[in-house]
Parts: C-alpha cells; sequence; structure tokens
C-alpha cells in the first residue's frame, strides 16, 4: 500500500495526553513526529470537556492509584510556570472536599493522610469543623472538611493547543480531522490508515502511540492488545448556576463519593477559570465515547461488541444497576440534580439552573476484577497503546506523559531514533527531572 506520508512516530489523539506524548519524543529524540485526530482541532474531546481543575492527589489511595496521583503531584508546577509563560488562567480557587454526615468525616482523614502519603505538603491541607467552613463559604453546610489550598481551575483545551502551536514551530505534523479507521504492522513499525472528508489516506511509521481516549482501547484491539478488556462510556453532565448565589461562593467544593468502588465522583460545584460556576458531572451510561447529547440508541449495538463478559458481570451487581438509575434521573430531572449538591449547598435551586454547560464523556475500561482503577500501557513492536487514562488525567499529562515515553525508551521500543544531548525541552519541563519524580 502507497503510504501519502511518512514519520518516525505517529501519535493518535491529540488531547492533552497525546500533545504532551508528542512534546517529550519531539525533545529528547531528533526524530519527525505526526499527530493525528479525528477531530479537526486538538484537545476537542475529554480534554476540553472536564471540569477543569488542576487536582491535588489527597483523594487518591496512594496504592490502588499510585500513578495517577504521582503524575498529578509533579504535573502542577509543570502546569502552573506554563500557564505563567503563555498567559493562560491560573485560578487559585481551593477545593473544599465536605462531609455532609458523620460517617464522611472518616473519609476526610483518610484523604488527608493520602495527601500525605502521595507527597503534599502538610501545609496544602487543613481539616475544618463545620463552623470554620461557614466563615469562610457562608454557603457551605457541612459537618467538617478537608480543604486543600493548592487545587486551581484552568482551561485544559487552551493548554494543549498552546503546546500543539509551539510542537508545530518546532516541525511537528498535525493531521486534523483524520479518524484512523484501520491499521496494521509493517516493517517493525505500522501502517496506519485514516478516513477524513477528502476520502481516506495512509500513513507509515516506524512507531505508533495510541492516545486516542475514548477511541484508544478499539484502536488497542485492532492492533491484538487489550482483548480481554471492554469499555462503559459515562457522560457527565453540569448545569451553570446563575444569580447572585454563583459569586457567593469562592471556591470548589467536592463531597467524598456515595460509591466510592465505581470510578467516579459526586457532582461537585466548581468555580471555572473564567470565573462562571458549574454543578456537575452526574455520570450518565451512554453507549459510545462521543454520545454527547441522547441517548445514542444508533450507538447501542456497538456498546455491545465484544468482549460482553465484563459488562455482563457489572449488570449483575445490584448496587452499579441502583446507581446508573439514579445517574439517570439526575439527567432527566434538573430538580434531583440540582438536590445532589443541594445537600451541601442548600440555598441553590432548580431555578437557578437555566442552561447546561458543555458535556464531557469518561470512558472507563473494565477487566475480569471490574473497573480498572489505573491507566494501562500495552506495549509491543511497532506501538504503544494507553487506555482508561481518565481523572486527574488532565492535571497529569505532563508526568504521566513522560513516564510512558521513559517506560518505552528503556525497554529498547524507541531503539531505532536518535536520541538528543538535551533532554529539557522547548517548554522548559525537564524530562530527567520528571521521570525521577515517579
Ligand atoms: C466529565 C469529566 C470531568 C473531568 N474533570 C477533570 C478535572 O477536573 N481534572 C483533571 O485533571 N481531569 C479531569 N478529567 C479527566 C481528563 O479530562 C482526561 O483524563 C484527559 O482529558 C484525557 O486526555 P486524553 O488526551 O487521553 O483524551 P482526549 O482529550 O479525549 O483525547 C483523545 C483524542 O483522540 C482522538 N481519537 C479517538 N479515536 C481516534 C481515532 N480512531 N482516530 C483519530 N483520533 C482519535 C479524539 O478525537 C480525542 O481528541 C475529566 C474527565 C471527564 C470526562
Amino acid at each position: 500500500m502507497a503510504a501519502s506520508r511518512q514519520t518516525d512516530v505517529l501519535v493518535i489523539g491529540a488531547g492533552v495526553l497525546g500533545v504532551t506524548v508528542a512534546y517529550w519524543l519531539a525533545s529528547i529524540y531528533d526524530c519527525t513526529v505526526t499527530l493525528a485526530d479525528r477531530s479537526a482541532y486538538a484537545g476537542a474531546n475529554a480534554t476540553a470537556r472536564n471540569t477543569g481543575v488542576i487536582h491535588r492527589p489527597f483523594y487518591l489511595d496512594p496504592v490502588k492509584k499510585r500513578v495517577f496521583a504521582r503524575s498529578a503531584l509533579i504535573s502542577r508546577g509543570l502546569w502552573k510556570a506554563f500557564a505563567e509563560e503563555e498567559g493562560l488562567p491560573w485560578s487559585p480557587t481551593g477545593t473544599y472536599n465536605v462531609a455532609v454526615e458523620e460517617r464522611e468525616i472518616r473519609t476526610l482523614e483518610t484523604y488527608q493522610a493520602w495527601g500525605v502519603k502521595n507527597g503534599m505538603d502538610t501545609t496544602e491541607m487543613e481539616l475544618l469543623d463545620g463552623r470554620d467552613v461557614r466563615s469562610r463559604e457562608p454557603e457551605v453546610t457541612c459537618r467538617a472538611a478537608l480543604y486543600s489550598r493548592t487545587d486551581a481551575s484552568v482551561d485544559f483545551a487552551a493548554f494543549t493547543r498552546r503546546i500543539l502551536r509551539r510542537l508545530l514551530s518546532k516541525g511537528v505534523k498535525f493531521l486534523g480531522g483524520r479518524e484512523l479507521v484501520g491499521v496494521r504492522r509493517e516493517g517493525g513499525g505500522a501502517l496506519a490508515e485514516f478516513a477524513s472528508a477528502d476520502g481516506r489516506d495512509f500513513v507509515r511509521c516506524g512507531f505508533l502511540v495510541n492516545a486516542a481516549g475514548g477511541g484508544a482501547l478499539a484502536v488497542a484491539q485492532r492492533m491484538g492488545f487489550a482483548r480481554n478488556f471492554g469499555a462503559l462510556h459515562f457522560r457527565g453532565e453540569y448545569w451553570v448556576v446563575e444569580g447572585q448565589l454563583a459569586s457567593k461562593v469562592r471556591s470548589n467544593v467536592y463531597r467524598p463519593p456515595k460509591f466510592p468502588q465505581y470510578p467516579f465522583l459526586d457532582p461537585h460545584f466548581v468555580v471555572r477559570a473564567d470565573g462562571s460556576r458549574q454543578i456537575g458531572p452526574n455520570a450518565v451510561v451512554v453507549p459510545g465515547p462521543y454520545v454527547y447529547s441522547g441517548a445514542g440508541l444508533t450507538k447501542l449495538p456497538r456498546a455491545l461488541e465484544r468482549p460482553t463478559a465484563p459488562k455482563v458481570r457489572l449488570l449483575a451487581d445490584r448496587g452499579f444497576v441502583s446507581l446508573i438509575l439514579r445517574e439517570w434521573r439526575s439527567s432527566l430531572s434538573k430538580g434531583a440534580m440540582c438536590g445532589r449538591v443541594k445537600e451541601f449547598i442548600p440555598t441553590l435551586d432548580p431555578s437557578m439552573l437555566k442552561r447546561h454547560a458543555v458535556f464531557g464523556i469518561r470512558s472507563s475500561v473494565i477487566g475480569a476484577q471490574g473497573f480498572v482503577s489505573e491507566a494501562l500501557l500495552f506495549k509491543g513492536e511497532g506501538s504503544a497503546h494507553v487506555i482508561n487514562y481518565n481523572s486527574p488525567g488532565a492535571t497529569g499529562a505532563p508526568a504521566y506523559s513522560a513516564r510512558v515515553v521513559d517506560e518505552l525508551r528503556s525497554e529498547g521500543f524507541l531503539a531505532r531514533l536518535r536520541p538528543r544531548k538535551e533532554t529539557v525541552g522547548f517548554l522548559g519541563w525537564s524530562f530527567d527531572d520528571v521521570v525521577a519524580g515517579f
């Protein structure tokens, strides 16, 4: 097959993960890098459709979510420096994690201990009683809260597009509006087939990195990886909060999840980087990674694709099924959604929720043991695949992507590329320092 393009490394997916992977590759190797995305521009999916919080890792189990926690810890400083250099928003909102019920106070204490275990400084967190919280945030009612003062609100899509702009100026190529529809191993690398508005084209590469977010499992499976895993897609819906109450609350307010065994948080109140206030997200099951509206019934056959066993096992779990129904209820009824946040901001009223904000979709990977807690990296000759790269993945992307490149490098998968002498790239982020942080 004649390829219309040739590149040393082809990265599928120009979300925050794909662009940071491309950044490290272009920084530490003298090689050609091409990024391709089914959307016309970078960062159009999960990267633009999230809560926009730079999370500190106090709420992440230091064992089960070690890599996510470490990635978030290391990346904050990289993002902050980048935001300052590029003049992008960095809003030091801070986050209150509130206990509404007595039993939740224990969870806050656990979070504080996890924060320290995950490398946070003790001065970053403060355990407060309900009165302390009320004196700082009069609209918030709770028994206690863990305040994380170093959480911030940002625009991850702006970060991603600005990195891409810098990459383009260094010779990295971007193929927008190209969906990978076929791929096969070839000559130690891969031959990728893309569909676009102009028809089909092919790119031959020495190595392919799959950072395709909600599409990553399908790409991996096309190349023979992760065959025993399935994915469930959860749409996170947000409402904009309007009126006086909105501006009275100055920090993010979260609550520990009611069902911590499942991989999403309960709806929170968020102060966005642009100053707007939102509540959300819920977690509504939809049949595909891009079903941003409606029930997506036409995508149902795809949702039932093999392997079905992990999904069937979950559907036999009554707790999970009742959670799904609750989440659907909060999608269909504004009052139900409002009620979930009203438990800690009692003055919130459905009349303040006049319009939806942008929805995002989380694609959670499930295996024989149920939901997978960390991102998974599959590697083989000519390609590597990151699946289940979920929250707080936008926060952790600069460090996590360096870790991926380091793993590929140290295991010899990138041996055909010529290393540069310098490992501090044009964004000023040091590869060696970042990987040493793990
Ligand atoms: C509702 C919600 C709230 C969140 N809140 C936060 C938060 O506050 N803080 C935080 O740190 N994280 C948050 N996250 C997680 C974070 O957004 C993700 O971890 C992160 O954006 C993932 O980046 P990505 O590059 O892997 O995925 P994406 O941004 O989705 O990028 C993957 C890209 O691959 C492309 N692609 C897919 N298939 C193909 C194909 N076949 N061919 C070509 N291109 C393809 C897609 O078009 C997409 O642009 C949230 C996520 C959700 C869903």
